[in-house]
């Protein structure tokens, strides 16, 4: 029988119809549409499992086993109609991609081969094509890792879900695990994306209804929950346990995450990438600020970046004007009272206050421009010593701070020493303080970094020693000529035994290594004491004198006598 025209006109319509309609119910009804084309000519009933109906009929019109990929029509369970099997050819692979079985009481010479056919291939592409795009939504919403929400389909949940019940109702969070990193270090890689996709998943079961975790890559992720389940969810999130990794040295472990937390006020109008940014300078302020696991995005904290914000802006032209200026503090033998050295301390002259570093460091350390700011103080330090020595006197060595980022600025080195002959002073007039690194590649770099420097002539001290977790085997791998014991020992060391005997060993160990021995924060005259006892004979600290400006330590090196202690 020949294929009537205006039948696969009417095919055509509709097949075009489906390539733009986009929800499933469109499709579907398309495909009821087109069985009621063919019903012209046959009835075709179709029934199974997963069940579609034709909507004016309201009759099960057809089936879709899509575990194969492949469409499979039936006819309303009566066995024994007339049954059509249709192959489909793809680079000479046959498979079959149609049944189609009719009514009983049909005879052979009623069917029209080629129409079934071509309605099996229309059935085929379209139930493929819509597993295709399930595929591709799928692959559009999910992490391609562990298969949970990405950002944007929890964008798109959100704001659907605040379109309902509005963004007051939800909290917005943003999480970025703790020490993740460990696990891919002493696991590896393989195991690392083991762990975040059994996190994700965990994540995932903490959340309700209307409410959703997504990945947003590496181990960070985004949530939005009721904010009446707020609590459970931080009580959950804060310690999420994962265990039996392949190759991990341990059986469990319990991660846990910064969390930053968007709440909007009352009539607070945020969107969803809004909060979002809210949320992440709130995880960012925990994790590098405050050292607390949940923050939250309000006020002192908008405060507190308003004036990161001045810091920035007004860096560049306080460099300029020569506002970041350096304060000495006195370094001191406690037996003899003599005058050993200097630490210079940085101060910003601004608008006639000086501020102190903790008020600007940790902003131009976040920014990069730490570097900057040691360079410029290092040369005012290396300009006070060259005019101390115009002025006839004989300044005690100098330390300068700098911090582990410039540990990553190629050829630093040649700018310090390019400081130092510009001032026309010598390498032995000044030492560089550098603080314990933790991370792997500052540890090469820092080992690097000092042998360069010794090269150069330049003394090197380890500031705040005993706070890192590898200060042992600095001493060990690091040529350094002084160690700064760090004041939070100093703070104990006459009350806490353990803390006496650990320093007791470290400048036992420093004293064999030939390195000299310096404390830090050293405030009372029994502190000086029992440091003294335990080997120990410089200091630096309130007890002898507070860093100070340029004036005031010209007299210092003047005059300098601290009456010694009696031992
Ligand atoms: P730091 O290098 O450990 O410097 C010692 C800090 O302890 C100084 O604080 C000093 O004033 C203070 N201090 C000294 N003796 C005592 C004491 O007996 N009691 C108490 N309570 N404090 C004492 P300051 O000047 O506020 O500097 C804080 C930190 O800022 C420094 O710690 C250092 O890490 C950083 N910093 C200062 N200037 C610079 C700089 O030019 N570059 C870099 N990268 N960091 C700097
Ligand atoms: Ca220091
Ligand atoms: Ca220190």
């Amino acid at each position: 029988m020949e294929l009537r025209d205006d039948i696969i006109e009417e095919l055509k319509r509709l097949f075009r119809a489906e390539a733009e309609a986009d929800s499933k119910s469109a499709i579907y009804d398309n495909v009821c549409e087109m069985l009621h084309v063919v019903r012209l000519y046959y009835t075709v009933k179709l029934d199974g499992g997963d069940q579609y109906r034709n909507q004016r009929t309201g009759r099960l019109v057809i089936d879709i086993d899509e575990e194969e990929g492949r469409s499979v029509l039936y006819d309303s369970g009566k066995k024994g109609g007339i049954r059509r099997c249709f192959n489909y050819c793809f680079h000479g692979l046959e498979h079959i991609h149609a049944y189609m079985e009719f009514e009983e009481g049909l005879d052979e010479s009623d069917i029209d081969d080629e129409l079934c056919r071509f309605l099996a291939d229309i059935l085929y592409v379209m139930t493929s094509r819509r597993n295709m795009q399930k595929m591709l939504n799928h692959a559009e919403s999910a992490d391609s890792l562990t298969g949970i929400p990405n950002i944007a389909f929890v964008q798109k949940k959100y704001n659907r879900v605040t379109q309902k019940k509005g963004p007051q109702e939800f909290t917005l969070l943003r999480m970025n695990l703790r020490n993740f990193k460990y696990i891919n270090e002493v696991a590896g890689a393989k195991a690392g994306d083991e762990g975040i996709i059994q996190y994700s998943r965990k994540l995932l079961r903490f959340t309700d209804e209307d409410e959703c975790a997504g990945r947003m890559g590496g181990d960070n992720f985004v949530i939005y929950v009721h904010n009446r389940n707020l609590d459970r969810f931080l009580k959950r999130a804060k310690s999420v346990t994962i265990s039996k990794l392949k190759n991990a040295p341990k059986k469990q472990f319990e991660i846990g995450a910064w969390i930053g937390v968007s709440v909007l006020g009352g009539d607070e109008r945020k969107s969803f990438l809004d909060r979002l940014n809210d949320a992440n300078i709130a995880c960012g302020m925990g994790k590098s600020r405050f050292k607390r696991d949940v923050v939250f995005y309000g006020e002192d904290l908008k405060k507190m970046m308003m004036k990161g914000r001045n810091v920035i802006g007004a860096f560049p032209l306080a460099v300029k004007n020569h506002e970041f200026t350096p304060f000495f503090q006195a370094k001191v033998n406690m037996k003899t009272g003599k005058l050993v050295g200097f630490e210079a301390l940085c101060r910003w002259l601004h608008e006639d206050k000086y501020i102190f570093p903790d008020q600007f460091i940790p902003t131009l350390d976040r920014e990069g421009l730490i570097p900057e700011l040691d360079l410029a103080i290092f040369n005012e330090t290396c300009r006070a010593i060259r005019m101390w020595k115009d002025m006839g006197l004989n300044p005690p060595r100098i330390s300068s701070n700098f911090s582990k980022k410039n540990l990553f600025v190629p050829k630093i080195e040649n700018r310090i020493m390019k400081i130092i002959e510009d001032n026309g002073i010598s390498s032995q007039d000044v030492e560089i303080e550098i603080t314990e690194s933790m991370k792997d590649d500052e540890y090469e770099r820092l080992i690097g970094f000092v042998k360069i420097l010794k090269g150069h002539g330049l003394f090197i001290s380890i500031d705040d020693f005993g706070t890192g977790y590898s200060s042992l085997s600095l001493l060990h791998n690091i040529e350094a000529d002084v160690i700064k014991i760090d004041k939070s020992f100093t703070d104990v060391v006459t009350e806490d035994k353990k803390s006496a005997i650990l320093i007791e060993s470290i400048i036992t160990i420093a004293n064999k290594l030939n390195m000299e021995i310096i404390a830090e924060g050293v405030e009372t005259r029994e502190q000086g004491q029992m440091l003294v006892d335990l080997g120990c004979n410089l200091a630096q600290g309130y007890y002898y004198s507070k860093p100070a400006d340029f004036q005031t330590t010209t007299e210092i090196i003047r005059s300098a006598s601290y009456k010694p202690l009696i031992v």
